[in-house]
């Protein structure tokens, strides 16, 4: 078992220009260190480390209790940081670049030496993006190295999409969380593999396959762990997408149908606790049900916003399990639906005939 140093964890606000320039000194000093911070990005917050420093690497997987096979991604604040970080910028990628960043898109590209491999846990490749809060890219800046960061949540559970959420998961293990308010896309980054055959969306996030595939001028593949539980023992293309994730305490089962099936269902199965769209919670109130809301019906982007924070107000209710209203898989949709699923441990159902809807086993890997 592994002796959790405890310190004083510091949240410094990022408001103003001045705040903001201290705060991003202050996390430089630390993370120059060999520490580990915790910044906002507009996805998710991050726990950032030096990329470049392996001790420093180790320290976010110990701090996250995160797998050793699970990869990182590694973030720049300016492209002429991105020869430390892979070897190769094919036409593709350019086009990624020039199109989306800064910004909610990673790109896996061929790994540089000067990248730690415990970085990209032994692989060959290596996840980069470059985030568009300014936040994140002041504090990259300060650093002048590109900084690997996961979310900055105990591995497992919703990730943190307020400085609380993160003082709530790591309180008295890191030193320091800058506080830049809530995250505005609110679900993690988009991950693109260009190391296959097609480009291959290994994790949908906020920039979609459709806008993907009108910048490169072809097919983008999706990566069917998207979607779909793994096998245990199956070889994953992201091996992210093996691990439990997102899951709050509560046992939440996802139900496909309309509103009326889904309260007969809630009902006949004698859930009291729905995870709805906000202009579901007057009627589902009014039919007895406890209800927590993310994001409006049909409005993929405020769903991503607000899912991981619903995730955990759902664990505040007390109640053991709810039942969850689908969301749609277009656009944006994908994300959160990708999500969602993991959060419900693959529990899927019809609302007419109580049927799963779980595509493949529900058997993880530990
Ligand atoms: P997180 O750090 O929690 O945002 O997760 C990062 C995601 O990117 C995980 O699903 C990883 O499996 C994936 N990832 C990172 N680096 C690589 C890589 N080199 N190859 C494939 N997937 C990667
Ligand atoms: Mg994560």
């Amino acid at each position: 078992m592994e002796q959790q140093r405890m310190m004083q964890t510091e949240i410094l606000c990022c408001t103003t220009e001045e705040e903001i320039k201290k705060a991003a000194t202050s996390a430089a000093e630390q993370l120059l260190a060999g520490q580990v911070v915790a910044i906002p990005t507009e996805t998710v917050y991050g726990l950032a480390a030096d990329a470049t420093n392996e001790a420093a690497v180790k320290e976010i997987f110990r701090v996250k209790g995160r797998p050793q096979d699970n990869p990182l991604i590694v973030h720049i604040s300016d492209l002429s940081m991105l020869p430390l970080v892979t070897t190769a910028q094919s036409e593709d990628a350019l086009r990624l670049f020039e199109a989306f960043w800064p910004g909610p898109l990673t790109v896996i590209l061929p790994r540089a030496d000067s990248i730690p491999a415990a970085v990209s846990a032994g692989l060959d490749t290596v996840a980069v993006r470059f985030p568009a809060h300014f936040v994140a890219q002041q504090v990259i800046a300060c650093c002048n190295k590109p900084l690997a960061a996961p979310s900055a949540n105990r591995s497992g559970i919703p990730s943190p999409t307020t400085a609380q959420h993160v003082m709530d998961d790591l309180s008295g293990r890191i030193p320091l969380i800058l506080d830049g308010g809530s995250c505005s896309v609110g679900v993690e980054s988009t991950v693109i593999t260009l190391c296959t055959e097609n480009p291959r969306i290994l994790r949908p996030g906020f920039v979609t396959k459709e806008q993907l595939e009108e910048v490169l001028g072809k097919p983008v593949e999706v990566d069917e762990a998207c979607l779909k539980a793994s096998t245990a023992g199956q070889a994953v293309s992201s091996p992210g997408m093996k691990y439990k994730h997102y899951a709050p305490k509560t046992a939440l089962t996802l139900v496909q149908g309309s509103l009326d099936d889904y309260i007969s269902y809630a009902k006949a199965n004698g859930f009291t606790a729905a995870f709805c769209f906000e202009e579901e919670v007057s009627a589902l109130s009014d039919a007895g049900f406890t209800c927590v809301a993310y994001g409006r019906a049909g409005d993929d982007v405020s769903q991503a916003a607000s899912l991981f924070d619903a995730l955990r107000r759902l664990d505040e209710l007390g109640v053991s399990s709810a039942v969850g209203r689908m969301p749609s898989k277009d656009g944006v949709g994908l994300a959160v639906t990708n999500r969602l699923i993991r959060a419900a441990a693959f529990r899927v159902v019809d609302a007419k005939t109580g049927a799963s809807l779980s595509e493949t086993s529900t058997e993880q890997p530990v």
